[in-house]
């Protein structure tokens, strides 16, 4: 596949905000203030579907960088990563539920890898 001349990613300045646009045309006044309205309405849509909190929607296993949905602990790859004893229990929601995470955290951080987890039961 060969990159012709309206394949090309240019990135425009919308109200200061870098916008990749695809194609070689330069952009006249009234194509900014169009693309303009499109990005502003993308952001604000982002910006409802998307907690202002987003570390807490980010998998806090270091180097993953995935997202996870928002009552889960990791992302579906690290939690299915984790030993079945390990998912049972952190499942359990009782009053022990807050220790297992955060025994479940500190190894994340310590470096222990997943599949060597262990919370108590
Ligand atoms: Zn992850």
């Amino acid at each position: 596949m060969t990159a012709g001349q309206d394949d090309t990613c240019r990135i425009v300045d919308i109200d200061g905000t870098p916008v990749r646009v695809r194609g070689a045309a330069d952009m006249d006044a009234t194509d900014r203030a169009m693309l303009g309205e499109v990005v502003a309405a993308a952001r604000r849509k982002h910006e409802q579907e998307t907690p202002t909190d987003r570390a807490a929607l980010t998998c806090p296993v270091p180097n993953c960088g995935h997202r996870k949905q928002a009552r889960q602990y990791l992302c579906r790859g690290c939690w299915a990563t984790l030993p079945r004893h390990a998912r049972t229990a952190l499942s359990r929601r009782d009053d022990k539920a807050m220790r297992r995470l955060s025994e479940l955290l500190d190894q994340v951080r310590d470096g222990v890898p997943l599949h060597q987890v262990r919370v108590q039961p």
